[in-house]
């Protein structure tokens, strides 16, 4: 499974076009109770989502948005990984950071979580545009499909690649200049410090990801996740090299190769 920060989209790494989320004023989760209500939604494919607003100005209004995302983010996870995961979707929108960083241990830059519980989304996630907020949603819901498949030291340029390869809408190839910059699997610990190298270090496992699913076909990246991010994983040059029979190295050199567009 994914721990908390593990799969948090984080806005640095995967909207580039959205502004940081702001610090919103603390209040603890009690303060806030008797606000709090539960939307149950029907999903066009059997699926029932809970969302549960912790109250307030900002989570209300981020209810209806997130219903209103959550038909076709479906369709994307599914599209992507199969119909075989769970049935009810948790999701839960807090008012507060404090609230948040309880729920789902998020540090103030990050906009969503998927813990145990469900998915969490932080204050400022309602600050984002709907096209940011697309992908947010599609991002950790394909984290909350892919749970039980996804061991707890996955590592992220599988989970956090994967997860954007399902939430961010695709684009053109970066060209040579950047090709050189990209083309490196990053390391967890760039996935997990702050400003631009982590933003750099979701692109680069987004690209990979990307690359796989056009050279290899989307089955083939979601074997290669289910090989390099489940129980029993390998290292991720074994995993490559079990699932797309070629070896690390030339898969990286292919990739760069592909990325110059
Ligand atoms: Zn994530």
């Amino acid at each position: 499974m994914c721990g908390a920060l593990t799969a948090a989209v984080l806005l640095s790494g995967c909207q580039a076009d959205s502004p940081p989320v702001p610090p919103t004023p603390s209040a603890t989760p009690s303060s806030t109770p008797s606000t709090a209500a539960t939307t149950s939604i029907s999903l066009p494919d059997g699926r029932t989502a809970r969302l549960r607003g912790l109250g307030g100005a900002r989570s209300t209004p981020m209810i209806g948005r997130l219903s209103a995302e959550l038909p076709a983010a479906v369709a994307a996870v599914t599209g992507f990984w199969g119909p075989d995961w769970p049935r009810e979707i948790v999701v839960v929108v807090t008012e507060s950071t404090e609230q948040f960083r309880v729920l789902a241990h998020g540090s103030p830059d990050i906009a969503a979580a998927t813990t145990a519980d469900g998915i969490v989304f932080a204050p400022g996630a309602a600050d984002m545009s709907d096209t940011a907020l697309r992908i947010v949603v599609r991002h950790e819901l394909f984290h909350y499909a892919a749970r039980g498949q996804t061991v707890a030291d996955a590592p992220l340029w599988g989970t956090e690649g994967v997860a954007d390869y399902v939430g961010r809408p695709a684009a053109a190839a970066p060209g040579p200049e950047r090709a050189e910059l990209l083309a490196r699997l990053p390391e967890d610990t760039d996935l997990q410090t702050t400003g631009a190298a982590r933003s750099l270090a979701y692109d680069r496992a987004w690209w990979f990801s990307r690359y796989i699913a056009d050279r290899y076909g989307p089955q083939t990246l979601r074997a290669l996740y289910l090989r390099a991010c489940g129980p029993g994983h390998p290292d991720p040059a074994t995993a490559v090299r079990e699932t797309l029979h070629e070896d690390i190295g030339d898969v990286l050199v292919q990739w760069r190769r592909w990325m110059t567009g």
